[in-house]
């Protein structure tokens, strides 16, 4: 133990609990966000219990994930399967709802069925049959969210089904053993008008209620838009940054 991390005279001190910055730091920044969740919930009248926060956990270790749910978090996302696989393998015994966030590669889709809680990316026909069989071989039910495209201008990987094609998506969700439809996911186009993307996900996911009257998931805001998501009935934030720093760069 160096000099500076030597507690003061006569303070007591359990050594076997060192003080971990790391917690305090996430501790901290998921406090400060959930106090921004809810004032942007009362801003808009709707009560904060309304809104779950999944933490986005991409890129950062398992040991993060735990002192997430030493803090009270519940529901962690991921956009990796590989990584995501690991850390919810090496952090089973938390009892974690893992949300899957990223695109999906159909031939991930078995995979990703033994662990996910929620799957947010369904956004094409060809990953429902997979994903189901998945879900079935592994003996689970897997919740789905459709991805819906609201960039005006559709860029390549970005992902996401097209408004007018989302309710043939949803019924072939809803007709596959081991799946249940849960609603929507969206992500606002860079630079744009995030609140106006996320009014545009909240009415698909109105349509889709007509056929689907449970659907109960609006998966929508991260660190920099929660606020506009939560004004568009939001229902389900992703936020990563907010409570665990920047990201190192992709690889
Ligand atoms: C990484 C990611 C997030 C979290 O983004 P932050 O800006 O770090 O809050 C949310 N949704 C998706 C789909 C992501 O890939």
């Amino acid at each position: 133990m160096n000099s500076e991390s030597r507690p003061p005279i006569g303070e007591s001190v359990n050594p076997a609990a060192p003080r971990d910055e790391r917690q305090e730091q996430v501790a901290a920044a998921l406090t400060a966000t959930r106090e921004r969740v809810a004032r942007a919930a009362r801003a808009v009248g709707r009560p904060p219990e309304a809104i779950t926060v999944i933490v986005v956990t991409k890129t950062w270790p398992a040991d993060d994930v735990r002192r997430l749910a030493q803090l009270g978090v519940r529901d962690v996302g991921e956009n990796r399967d590989q990584e995501a696989a690991a850390k919810a393998q090496s952090c089973s015994d938390l009892n974690l709802n893992w949300h899957f966030i990223g695109q999906m590669q159909r031939n991930k889709a078995a995979s990703v069925a033994r662990y996910a809680a929620v799957v947010h990316s369904v956004d094409r026909p060809t990953l429902v049959p997979a994903l189901s069989r998945g879900a079935v071989n592994a003996d689970r039910t897997v919740d789905v969210c459709l991805q819906v495209n609201l960039d005006p201008v559709p860029r390549e990987g970005r992902g996401g089904v097209d408004p007018d094609h989302a309710a043939a998506l949803a019924a072939d969700v809803a007709a596959s053993p081991g799946l249940r439809l849960r609603g929507v996911m969206g992500v606002a186009p860079l630079g744009g008008d995030a609140l106006g993307a996320f009014e545009r996900l909240a009415t698909v996911l109105d349509r889709l209620r007509e056929e689907h009257p449970g659907l109960d998931m609006m998966s929508a805001g991260m660190s920099g838009d929660l606020e506009q998501a939560v004004a568009a009935g939001a229902t389900h934030l992703r936020i990563g940054s907010a409570i665990l720093g920047s990201r190192p760069p992709l690889r």
